[in-house]
């Protein structure tokens, strides 16, 4: 057994668009202690996305025999797509001691709030649901109708948001960043055991 301290276990939601990558981008590079997981998707990698970096992209028979297997902390459908987060990884990167975020939707993150309701999480608020629209436009990567499918599906997670034990609204991205890593070092002690 390692004699390292378990991380904390973070559960990190938000609305597609609103930047909660970009936030996230900055928080591992400014705190070494934080992982991210990588999740499993069915959908087709974005332009410059990495197998194993951003997501494993994986078929949806890959993907449906580790469900078959128990293999997944949760896994939720996304406007046509599934989404999975494979247990080993988080339970060895928070054993090896970091603080391991998981970046999911909403149906996600209640399955995970149902089982473990002392779990640490965070969702991240846009200013307004018309600075997400020019934010999913600006991004350029996906189609009109992507675009109003995602727009309808944030606004659906907006009523989700006091579920959450902390909101951050997404106003300045520094603010937001020193904020999420407040409440992170405020819950240190917040050591949830997966299994
Ligand atoms: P995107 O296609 O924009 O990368 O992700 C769509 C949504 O799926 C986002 O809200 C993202 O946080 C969520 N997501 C990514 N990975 C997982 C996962 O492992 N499980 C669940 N439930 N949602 C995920």
């Amino acid at each position: 057994m390692s004699n390292k301290k378990r991380g904390t276990f973070v559960l990190y939601s938000g609305s597609s668009g609103v930047g909660k990558g970009t936030i996230m981008a900055e928080l591992l590079k400014r705190d070494p202690s934080i992982r991210l997981s990588v999740s499993n998707t069915t959908r087709s990698p974005r332009e410059g996305e990495i197998d194993g970096v951003h997501y494993n992209f994986v078929t949806k028979e890959q993907f449906k025999k580790l469900i078959d297997e128990d293999g997944y902390l949760e896994y939720a459908q996304y406007c046509d797509n599934y989404y999975g987060t494979p247990k080993k990884q988080v339970e060895d990167l928070l054993n090896e001691g970091y603080n391991v975020f998981l970046e999911i939707e909403v149906q996600g993150a209640l399955q995970i709030m149902a089982k473990y309701p002392d779990v640490l999480s965070i969702f991240i608020l846009p200013t307004s649901i018309e600075s997400l629209n020019r934010r999913l436009h600006r991004r350029g990567t996906e189609s009109e109708e992507t675009i109003n499918e995602r727009l309808a599906q944030a606004q659906r997670e907006l009523t989700y948001k006091d579920r959450y034990k902390y909101n951050v609204v997404n106003d300045d991205l520094d603010a937001a960043v020193n904020e999420v890593l407040d409440i992170l070092h405020k819950e240190a002690s917040n050591n949830l055991n997966l299994s």
